[in-house]
């Protein structure tokens, strides 16, 4: 439910509002506009008398959410979520693009890479150090080791770092990782998602190969019901007939899910497809449908990579496509703000 407050509402009426919502065991998520205040409630609204709320002289209008998702709900939370990560902003009109290596591989190939990325634009810098593989026998990461490898480079060149978290139990080796990866395999993983509600981690929160726009949304309630509001959703594609690509793009999942969450979106043309040819091309396509970033796997020798080869772009690549979204960037696509609530 969703309480909209009349413009010159005073504190003390909201402040004595808010303890008889309380009392009613509810959580409440304040979101305070230019010129509007909103109060959202989480919990069992079942016993909340709109009648009588309606007719406080504070509050102009009050809605049922039907949606099973709250905290991540753009009714809630009209504005876009800027998330700043270590001075590095994302969403709200701010693009950012995370680059790196699918797998973190050694010292050298990480410092090169992240030089070469940071170079073209790229202001967050990726690597895989525990890898959700398919097979067992494939390479399934340096672990501890490549967590240091990869935030060394990214100190080295004040760069926030990105890295997938597959167990909770790996949480002591990721202090110094900014972003927290849980990667398509993992996003309905339930008790995993709960406990990163309880960090204060920013959180990159990929689709599941075969997943509904309102079950990513569920998995990101889960963190956010926790406490942990710092999340930023991203599109990897999904499970199709098609023979030729890994996945399919769902780029239609970046304006709907705009719609839907005031939560960052991003799109992972890499995994989308599978194939360093079309991460170009669906990169623009991904800026002008009006993501708020990309992430782009970057090696710098693809034929040799440990993983994810055929879909990794060298440097120059990468800093050609870093410069074709520039160009995109002003003519993308933005939603249209409600026009009242
Ligand atoms: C990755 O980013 O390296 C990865 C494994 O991605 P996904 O979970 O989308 O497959
Ligand atoms: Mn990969």
């Amino acid at each position: 439910m969703v309480i909209v407050l009349k413009s010159n509402a005073q504190q003390k009426s909201i402040d004595s509002l808010m303890d008889f919502l309380r009392s009613l065991g509810l959580d409440i998520h304040v979101s305070q506009g230019d010129d509007v205040t909103i109060l959202g409630l989480v919990g069992d609204t079942s016993r909340v008398d709109i009648d009588l709320l309606t007719a406080l002289d504070i509050v102009k209008t009050v809605r049922r959410i039907s949606e099973p998702y709250k905290d991540a709900n753009r009714k809630f939370h009209p504005a876009d979520t800027i998330i700043d990560i270590d001075g590095v902003k994302i969403g709200g009109g701010n693009f950012q693009i995370i680059a790196g290596p699918c797998s973190v591989e050694s010292e050298e190939q990480m410092n090169f890479v992240a030089k070469s990325v940071k170079d073209a634009g790229a202001k967050l810098l990726r690597g895989g150090a525990f890898k959700p593989r398919t097979s067992p026998y494939a390479f399934q990461g340096l672990r501890e080791n490549g967590l240091q490898l990869l935030t060394q480079a990214g100190q080295a060149n004040g760069m926030p770092v990105v890295s997938e978290i597959m167990d909770i139990a790996q949480l002591p080796l990721f202090e110094d990782v900014q972003v927290l990866q849980v990667g398509a395999r993992n996003m309905q993983n339930f008790e995993l998602l709960k406990e990163l509600g309880h960090t204060s981690k920013v959180i990159l929160l990929k689709r599941g190969l075969a997943n509904t726009l309102e079950e990513l949304l569920m998995s990101a309630e889960y963190i956010m019901s926790g406490g942990n509001e710092r999340i930023i959703l991203c599109e990897r594609g999904i499970r199709t007939i098609s023979a030729v690509t890994r996945n399919t793009l769902d780029l239609s999942a970046v304006p709907l899910l705009k719609e839907m969450t005031h939560l960052p979106v991003i799109v992972d043309p890499s995994h989308a497809t599978g194939l360093a040819g079309l991460v170009l091309p669906m990169s623009l396509a991904a800026a002008a449908a009006g993501a708020d970033g990309l992430m782009i796997e970057v090696h710098n020798d693809p034929e040799h990579a440990l993983c994810d080869g055929r879909q990794s772009l060298r440097p120059e690549a990468f800093a050609q496509l870093a410069k074709a979204v520039e160009q995109v960037l002003p003519f993308a696509y933005k939603r249209e703000a409600e026009a009242s609530l």
